[in-house]
């Protein structure tokens, strides 16, 4: 299981009526279900927010999620917002090329809970750099972003792509797909610690 952001490449905050917009369509389409304090149920056509190539693999009952939210925040957000420091290992600084560390990368990665993205600091260990989020390359998508749709407990990570590029149409941005895979060690820690770094669900 996964949790997937559904982000803005960077940091664009799409307007009000644009993000009504996207959980008419969610709702009209049935992917979601039933609402309860901003959260939604998966819908009768959950499964059909996965990829064509997953229907092979999974059973439609299988191809679902726990919940989805549209959520936002004030200040921009680095995503995954709650993800283990292990789970970035075999990112690289992009101005030595070297692979990072996981112990600094963890404490730069929870001083976010605290500072803003744009403080973020990593001291490359090879190179002796002060790295920014920019100057990571990271081993999978992330996204600074003040937007995006959060479906908890995923089945993977690969959505249908006609679904993603209507909802980027109405909310006049491109969005990638964050995963993060949950720290499942620490599962009363990391719920906390989401919602101390995360944004705010959307409620109408
Ligand atoms: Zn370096």
């Amino acid at each position: 299981m996964l949790n997937l952001y559904l982000a803005p490449k960077h940091r664009n905050r799409p307007p009000d009526e644009a993000i009504e917009a996207i959980i008419d369509f969610l709702v009209e389409h049935d992917f979601v279900g039933d609402e309860v304090d901003g959260s939604f149920t998966p819908g009768i056509e959950a499964c059909e927010l996965f990829h064509t190539d997953m229907h092979e693999h999974l059973l439609p009952a299988e191809l679902t999620f726990d919940a989805l939210s549209v959520q936002t925040s004030d200040k921009p957000k680095f995503l995954p917002l709650a993800q283990p420091a292990a789970e970035f290992i075999g990112s690289t600084c992009k101005l030595c090329g070297d692979l990072l560390d996981e112990a600094p990368l963890e404490e730069a990665l929870a001083r976010l809970a605290y500072v803003p993205t744009s403080r973020f600091a990593y001291a490359c260990p090879s190179c002796q750099s002060e790295l920014s989020l920019k100057d990571i390359e990271f081993n999978q998508n992330t996204s600074v972003a003040r937007f995006w749709i959060f479906i908890e407990g995923a089945a993977t990570s690969r959505l249908r792509q006609s679904v993603l590029d209507h909802l980027g149409r109405l909310l006049g941005v491109e969005l990638i797909v964050v995963p993060e895979v949950p720290d499942e060690r620490e599962e009363d820690w990391v719920p906390a610690m989401s919602r101390k770094r995360g944004g705010v669900a959307w409620r109408r």
